[in-house]
């Protein structure tokens, strides 16, 4: 999608800090990390939030890819938050389906 930053990100146009890729999925890192860890997980298909995505078979594809990277940035074990921000009330502020990997540290607060 046009004007899309992570669509941009997923197809080589821009720069970024890449831990993950395969033909659906890409991870890199968060430009503004809030841990030790932090990185974003997205398809590589536009789709604005999860309330958009109709293709489970792309949410099984990420849902692999996150137990492969938490295990190649060694979180597995030690554990991590997976957050995916929807809509206005969510805060979501980049509307292309994306999951926060938050970790490499004991994390603060939670709210649920
Ligand atoms: P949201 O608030 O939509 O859940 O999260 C968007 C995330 O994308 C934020 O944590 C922000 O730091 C990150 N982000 C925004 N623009 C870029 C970018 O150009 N590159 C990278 N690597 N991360 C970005
Ligand atoms: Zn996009």
């Amino acid at each position: 999608m046009e004007d899309c930053i992570f669509c941009k990100i997923a197809h080589h146009q821009i720069d970024s800090s890449i831990v993950y890729e395969n033909e659906h999925v890409m991870a890199f890192d968060d430009i503004n990390p809030v841990a030790p860890v932090h990185i974003l997980v997205i398809p590589k298909n536009h789709v604005e939030s999860l309330i958009q995505l109709e293709d489970n078979q792309k949410l099984a594809e990420i849902h692999k890819a996150i137990k492969e990277i938490a295990e190649v940035c060694g979180i597995d074990k030690s554990g991590f938050r997976l957050i995916s921000n929807v809509g206005e009330n969510g805060g979501q502020t980049v509307k292309h389906l994306h999951f926060h990997m938050i970790g490499g540290m004991k994390l603060p607060e939670k709210l649920a």
